[in-house]
């Protein structure tokens, strides 16, 4: 049986200052309060990447309103298996920030966590068909059971006049709405608990520092070549345990530990770019997430979302994303960074992956060639009236989507992917969806498949205690609604919080 390579006392390194780092840095500590823990970041922002608000679409994603976790089989029933693994991870991640809240490690929810409506918007006979069945079959689950359904033309409209406003008559349309649905944003969740942790001595956090090379010690440990970038000078630091949270990096560096679990893996880097529109006029019309169906070849991440969004206490709109091509991995990234992660090991799968992959490279291509009067013609099928002077084009965050080597070579994945060596000593974390919302199932994962002995012997226990749905088999429906309106009083999600939140926003603007 493999043993624990982390020794009673130890020395964690965490690279990077996103939400996983944070998420897992927070976890280690209320597990063993003993450890020391050094959190690298090469930017001086913490979460100034994926992680960052405008980075990001903000969704709580929880299986609700997104068509590409219920896809139709070939008997045309509705698979609804993944959306109920994302809701139930969401559910865990709403429960451990409810924790976090009530031991005042995060305070004031509503800085980074609002009640928005996540409905899905379907038009045409097919696709109003597809969204009807999804209902049927999710409705029938408690987590689903408060979702609404309508085809009726003026119920939507109270729900999305934007959407309905100056829309053709004639042609059918759906809409589904999950009153529960919400918008976060996850880089001030990531400061929240990252600057409690550096206040409190849990966490040392080193920012303009890159961990430039890993390598691991005949005595199992590892050894960390950091360049302090604002001073140039190097060091190295020891580590029992290191995670590399490092993002669309985090291939380049799994490739430098040389672990074999990480040999045959690949990144393909994926662009994104929104609509903004900032117009206070507009922005108070819309009141949800409306996500639609995905054009054919399009990777599951980049179905078209209007969604309402509350960053840093300012309303927006953002409309997207819109997919494009760049060869960076991360937003401050190198343009050397896809051909640099090129290996012989991977070569193979990478070139495999494209040529299996004609229709997502001919829908990149469409994507990148888009103007932005383009852009504005994808957003007025879901927002009719649209007016080009209240809207902006915003970069998006850098995704890098994992690809693996397969039977036949290679091929690209959508999800996240743990990769991890085979003494539980280093862990990498690759892909983005669904990413943020379910940083905190991912990251248990992690500890499991890490510190196995550990995990079941004390810490699965403690686990259950912070977080009271994690690992049971089956939850009858009174516990998910019961679970959902104690988050929902913490986190200052029911609808008397949110009017209160109105009344307050209405007096300081
Ligand atoms: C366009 C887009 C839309 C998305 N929408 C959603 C959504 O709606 N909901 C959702 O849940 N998720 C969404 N995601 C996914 C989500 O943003 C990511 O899964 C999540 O932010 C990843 O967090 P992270 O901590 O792994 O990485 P990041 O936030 O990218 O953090 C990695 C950090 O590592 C640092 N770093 C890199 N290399 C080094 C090094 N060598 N040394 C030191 N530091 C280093 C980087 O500077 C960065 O700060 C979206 C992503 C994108 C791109």
């Amino acid at each position: 049986m493999r043993k624990n390579s982390v020794p009673e006392t130890q020395e964690v390194v965490l690279i990077g200052a996103g939400i996983m780092s944070a998420t897992l840095a927070v976890l280690l500590k209320k597990l063993d309060p003993t450890l020391t823990i050094t959190v690298y970041e090469k930017l001086d922002v913490i979460s100034g990447e994926s992680s960052n608000a405008m980075n990001n679409a903000g969704t709580g994603h929880a299986g609700f309103c997104e068509l590409n976790y219920t896809p139709e089989k070939e008997d045309g029933s509705i698979d609804i298996k993944k959306a109920i693994d994302v809701a139930s991870s969401f559910d865990l991640s709403r429960e451990f920030w409810a924790h976090l809240v009530e031991n005042e490690i995060i305070s004031n929810p509503e800085d980074f966590i609002t009640p928005t409506p996540h409905m899905s918007f379907v038009w045409g006979e097919d696709d109003v068909n597809f969204l009807r069945k999804r209902w049927e079959t999710l409705s029938t689950h408690p987590l689903f059971k408060d979702m609404k359904y309508s085809e009726d033309w003026d119920e939507i409209a109270s729900w999305l006049p934007l959407v309905m406003k100056d829309r053709k008559k004639g042609e059918p349309v759906a809409a589904t709405r999950m009153e529960h649905g919400t918008d976060v944003n996850y880089g001030e969740l990531t400061r929240k608990i990252l600057m409690n942790l550096l206040f409190h001595n849990q966490i040392d956090l080193h920012m303009a520092h890159e961990v430039k090379n890993l390598k691991k010690k005949e005595d199992g440990s590892w050894e960390l070549k950091v360049k302090n970038l604002a001073t140039k000078k190097k060091s190295t630091k020891k580590a029992n345990f290191v995670f590399i949270g490092a993002g669309g990096k985090a291939i380049t560096l799994l490739e430098k530990s040389h672990i074999k679990e990480a040999k045959g893996y690949g990144g393909f880097p994926v662009s994104g770019e929104w609509l903004i529109c900032n117009n206070p006029e507009v922005v108070k019309q819309h009141h949800a997430k409306v996500y639609g169906k995905a054009k054919i070849g399009a990777p599951p991440m980049s179905v078209p979302h209007l969604d309402s969004r509350q960053i840093n206490g300012k309303a927006s709109l953002l409309f997207g994303p819109f997919a494009g091509f760049s060869t960076k991995f991360l937003k401050n990234g190198s343009y050397w960074d896809f051909v640099g992660s090129m290996r012989k090991d991977n070569i193979v799968p990478m070139m495999s992956a494209g040529i299996h992959n004609i229709p997502l490279t001919k829908y990149l291509i469409e994507q990148v060639r888009q103007t932005k009067e383009d852009k504005l013609n994808a957003l007025r099928d879901y927002f009719p009236d649209a007016k080009a002077e209240d809207w902006d084009e915003e970069l998006a965050g850098q995704r890098v989507q994992v690809i693996q080597k397969d039977g036949k070579g290679g091929v690209l994945k959508f999800g996240t992917e743990i990769v991890c060596c085979e003494d539980g000593s280093l862990a990498g974390l690759l892909g983005a969806s669904p990413g943020a919302s379910t940083a905190v199932s991912i990251m248990i994962d992690l500890l499991q498949r890490c510190f196995p002995e550990r995990f079941e012997a004390a810490w699965k226990g403690k686990i259950q205690e912070i977080i009271p749905s994690y690992n049971k088999a089956s939850i009858a429906p009174k516990e998910y609604s019961d679970s959902r309106q104690r988050t929902a009083a913490i986190l200052g999600l029911t609808p008397a919080m949110q009017h209160k939140r109105e009344e307050v926003s209405s007096y300081v603007s």
